[in-house]
């Protein structure tokens, strides 16, 4: 039902600044440190940060930082490598931690 009353979109919950579409968010179950995290195809308003390689619960991947570009605040990350196949349909796809984020009604 949420689809149908209006364009929701999701900020950053420490700024209120516009991060990501619904319409560009693909998964709601992934897991971050902190909790539930999403998968945008998308993001915007964001700065993505030096790469590093990390060991996750799938698999080793390098992955990027991704903040805010307003208030600095680290939102999630961004699949850029992953070492293996299985993997490979996250690659340039961003995850963000759910508690970071806001849902709004545009
Ligand atoms: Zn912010």
């Amino acid at each position: 039902m949420e689809d149908l009353d209006g364009h929701p979109l999701y900020s950053c919950n420490r700024c209120r600044n516009p991060i990501a579409l619904r319409h560009n968010l693909l998964s709601k179950s992934f897991k971050a440190k902190s909790g539930q995290a999403y998968m945008f195809s998308e993001v915007m308003n964001v700065v993505v940060g030096g790469k590093r390689e990390q060991q996750l619960m799938t698999g080793r991947f390098v992955v990027a930082d991704v903040a805010c570009n307003k208030c600095g605040e680290v939102l999630g990350w961004k699949y850029l490598k992953s070492f293996e196949d299985s993997q490979r349909y996250k690659l340039g796809r961003f995850i963000i931690e759910k508690s970071k984020i806001l849902k709004e009604y545009s």
